[in-house]
């Protein structure tokens, strides 16, 4: 059984120590059940190649273990994608909505594109009514699935802490994939690695769609190294210049629950750092 806890913690991807039997999504679900980690992101990050018996073994495994799992979907979507490649894009996110809802997910992740040369307002009025299509057509299909487009780490690319806030408020069915190292990463100038600036960052989030959901964060967390134009790549905790005390705190402070994942390059042995580091904090 998986820690009872606020947050639970675990890896985007299977573990780098996930065994060859049973091996697999399956065999991630029951070895970060063995870690004491509490929860998984499927990697569906290339493509959704899944049988509906795969997802089914999936699923007996969340169902046995209680590990708390999430998609994150191929990275090849664009919100803001033109007429032509529109449907295709949006074709893998709804087939990561489908095949991870019958694997066990309730939040499908996604990185929500780029702006294409156009103002960034032009950009999100474009994303946002097709996000939204999105979701009416999965409940239509009796799909609960919440729909989460994730902060990003470049300045260049659609999905600032503001215009995925506007997504989760304009939507209803969306809410945000909050990346703590893309929003580290994307000012360049070392800036959002503070316990003030992470306060300041939950109460806008709490502001704009209510208290509510900051108990239900999805989050992604490693260090991260970066340039004046935002990400370069992930780093572990330990050779990084993020404070990973002052983030915690301030999560303990303004009382919020969810779910961590790490992506970081060592990935599950961050993650029990992530935790044992929130229950020092937490008391938890
Ligand atoms: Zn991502």
């Amino acid at each position: 059984m998986i820690p009872t806890q606020s947050f639970q913690f675990g890896t985007v991807g299977s573990p780098i120590s996930n065994p060859k039997k049973p091996g697999g999504s399956a065999g991630a679900v029951l070895h970060i059940a063995a870690l004491g980690l509490g929860a998984l992101e499927l990697g569906w990050v290339q493509s959704v190649r899944v049988s509906e018996a795969t997802c089914a073994q999936i699923r007996a495994g969340v169902e046995q273990t209680g590990v708390s799992l999430s998609v994150h979907a191929p990275y090849y979507i664009n919100l803001n994608a033109g007429d032509e490649e529109w449907p295709r894009a949006r074709q893998r996110l709804m087939d990561a909505a489908h095949y991870g809802h019958l694997a066990g997910a309730r939040d499908i992740i996604f990185h929500p594109g780029g702006y294409q040369g156009k103002p960034p307002a032009e950009a999100l009025a474009t994303a946002i009514p097709r996000l939204a299509g999105c979701v009416e057509e999965l409940r239509a299909a009796g799909n609960p699935a919440t729909l989460r487009p994730e902060m990003m780490g470049k300045a260049g690319q659609l999905g600032s802490f503001r215009e995925v806030l506007e997504m989760a408020t304009a939507a209803p069915g969306v809410q945000p994939c909050l990346d703590f190292a893309h929003l580290h990463a994307r000012p360049g100038d070392g800036s959002m690695n503070s316990y003030a600036e992470w306060m300041g960052l939950f109460e806008a989030y709490g502001r704009a769609l209510g208290e509510g959901a900051l108990k239900t964060l999805s989050c992604h967390l490693s260090g991260i190294a970066y340039t004046a134009k935002g990400e370069k790549h992930h780093l572990t905790i330990a050779e990084s210049d993020f404070r990973l005390d002052e983030l915690m705190r301030a999560l303990h402070a303004a009382g919020c629950a969810g779910r961590i994942l790490s992506e970081s390059p060592i990935m599950e042995e961050d993650a029990l750092l992530f935790q044992r580091v929130w229950r020092e904090v937490s008391g938890e």
